[in-house]
């Protein structure tokens, strides 16, 4: 079966310049490519599905891809640990060339008349997965001390006193002090 992110290329790029609209969903990971992410880190589940919906404009040498990609995507909160469903949207403009000259470092290759989109789609949605997911801004996370989940009430624990941070203050008073000795 074609892939649907192969798209042949060779009218486009002989007739400089014009435009072809390329609009498909597929498999995100269509070849398998990745592994799982450990468990916590934001990932694009197995099974999801990519929409693509961009333009192709040729110029002489190549063409750019301009348009958006959308891919959903699952991570547990950082904070509370539940299961967070997301949508990452991506804005794209980015070159494919027949070879690569010099500032091209950065484009994507057109190989025998063909632009293979599925890099293009990966790098785009894997740089917008989020860091540190959280399932809402202001999620109140867990309690250290019992565990239950603060969003769902006071637990009435109270905040435990830690002898470390009792010398901080110091530490940063030193710290400053040589800071401001050290730019005179
Ligand atoms: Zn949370
Ligand atoms: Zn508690």
């Amino acid at each position: 079966m074609a892939s649907a992110y192969l798209v042949p290329v060779a009218q486009l790029l002989r007739d400089v310049p014009s435009t072809l609209r390329v609009e498909f969903s597929a498999l995100f990971d269509e070849m398998n490519e990745f592994d799982p992410l450990p468990a916590g880190e934001a990932d694009v589940p197995r099974g999801a599905i990519a929409e693509v919906n961009l333009h192709l404009e040729s110029f002489s040498g190549g063409l750019r891809a301009r348009g958006q990609i959308a891919a959903p995507w699952r991570a547990l909160c950082r904070r509370c640990s539940i299961d967070i469903d997301g949508h990452s949207e991506v804005q794209v403009s980015e070159r494919f060339v027949d070879d690569r000259g010099p500032g091209d470092d950065d484009a994507y290759l057109v190989v025998n008349d063909f632009v293979d989109l599925a890099p293009l789609v990966h790098e785009a949605i894997l740089l917008d997965l989020p860091v540190a997911p959280l399932c809402r801004p202001d999620c109140r996370g867990l309690c250290v001390q019992c565990g239950s989940d603060k969003n769902l009430g006071d637990c009435g624990c109270l905040a435990p006193i830690d002898p470390r941070w009792a010398t901080l203050d110091n530490l940063r008073f030193v710290d400053n002090e040589s800071n401001e000795a050290s730019s005179e």
